[in-house]
């Protein structure tokens, strides 16, 4: 567990500059600039019990680890980081902690496939029940409250649909039973949404993603205001020992310094994507919440900084013509995965979202999902244009 001293400063710098600082002092060794990878195991003792600057043992905590930690917990507004293996590995460290056999759990009706699996999986023979909501319709998350639902699990945008929800609304039902509200904040990362602001307890991250940033590294974070919350966390993170190793630490960090830039920018070509989408006759739908037509885009417009780099749309001619498409493109490579800088594409039915089919989160097969990166906006709207032709 790691606590930011960020938020709490007395003029709270601004997002890109917690970005590259927080956490992130010089290496008070050597002066280093950049937080070095404490590639150990173990640390060495001056008397039995007595450690030189808090590190016993890596699993525990990793001087790389503490340093994405901190500088996650200050970007999302929370006191206490974790950093972990992957996103799953997180969803699965906040559910040992804070759920038991018997609980009940409130899950998007579209929730990312790798989550619904976890829990109808896994968690489901340990104990728990669930069920699936539309989270978008408040009214149906208040009528699908029971008396053992601890847990609101929200993601907002979601995977690949898009839908929104709303924070506040949510944190608001959830707190009104004494559950509470979890927000898988992987599609817009910190830069664009800041869900403890908005009353969440707990923020999830897939830091493979947006916060990594450049595909070459898997892992999660949770981030918390919560001192009850931080203390089982840390607890169950150290137990459970699905924690980050270091070099995947300073890879997440070294990433996470860009953000800001580079999700304007990702914002930037998904509006030039939208553009061209949006008016293409072999659309038949575009799945984007700054559409002024998309469900939720004022709850989008109030809660987000701006509308994210994921783009998904329906072909007019079915599942062949989507398959299709995902063939021909050549600057969108054909790949699972996304917030990288590079843009993918990818056909969410038989894909990322294959483990919901047959289920009630099934997604629609003609759907295709982007993630829009980085590059030239004009080259990226040439390659959509040359594989939709
Ligand atoms: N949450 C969302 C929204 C995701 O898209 C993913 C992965 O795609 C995860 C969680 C799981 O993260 P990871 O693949 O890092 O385990």
């Amino acid at each position: 567990m790691t606590d930011a001293a960020g938020p709490r400063a007395a003029h709270l710098p601004g997002f890109a500059t917690r970005a590259i600082h927080a956490g992130q002092e010089p290496d008070p060794l050597t002066g280093a600039v950049v937080v070095p990878i404490y590639q150990t195991s173990t640390f060495a003792q001056d008397v039995v019990g007595e450690t030189r600057a808090g590190y016993d043992y890596s699993r525990a905590g990793n001087p790389t680890r503490t340093a994405l930690e901190q500088a996650m917990a200050a970007l999302e507004g929370g006191r206490s980081g974790f950093a972990f293996a992957s996103g799953m590995a997180a969803a699965d460290t906040y559910i040992r902690a804070v759920l038991r056999p018997g609980d009940h759990l409130i899950l998007p009706d579209d929730a990312y496939g790798g989550t619904f699996r976890l829990i109808d999986k896994i968690c489901v023979p340990w104990g728990l029940t669930y069920s699936t909501v539309p989270l978008g319709d408040l009214d149906a998350v208040r009528a699908a409250m029971r008396p053992a639902t601890r847990v609101i699990w929200c993601e907002t945008p979601t995977n690949p649909l898009l839908n929104i929800a709303d924070i506040a609304g949510l944190a608001e039902i959830a707190h009104g039973t004494g559950a509470q509200l979890v927000v898988d904040n992987t599609f817009a990362s910190p830069y664009l949404q800041q869900p403890i602001s908005l009353g969440a307890d707990v923020v999830l991250h897939s830091t493979t993603k947006y916060v990594g940033g450049h595909s070459d590294v898997v892992g999660g974070a949770l981030v918390t205001d919560r001192a009850d919350l931080a203390e089982a966390l840390a607890f169950h993170n150290k137990s459970m020992g699905a924690v980050a190793g270091p070099f995947d630490s300073w890879l997440t960090l070294r990433g996470l310094k860009t953000l800001a830039v580079r999700m304007d920018r990702h914002c930037d070509n998904a509006e030039r994507v939208v553009e061209l989408l949006a008016g293409h006759p072999r659309v038949s739908r575009v799945y984007y919440p700054g559409l002024p037509g998309h469900p939720g885009h004022q709850v989008a417009a109030r809660q987000m900084r701006r509308f994210g780099g994921m783009v998904s749309f329906s072909v007019r001619d079915g599942q062949e013509e989507a398959l299709k498409v995902c063939r021909r493109t050549q600057l969108f490579t054909l790949g699972e995965s996304l917030g990288g800088v590079e843009s993918l594409i990818e056909h969410p039915g038989l894909m990322t979202h294959a483990s919901v089919a047959g289920s009630a989160l099934q997604v629609p097969d003609d759907l295709i999902r982007l993630s829009v990166g980085i590059e030239d906006a004009d080259d990226l709207l040439a390659d959509l244009r040359d594989a939709l032709d």
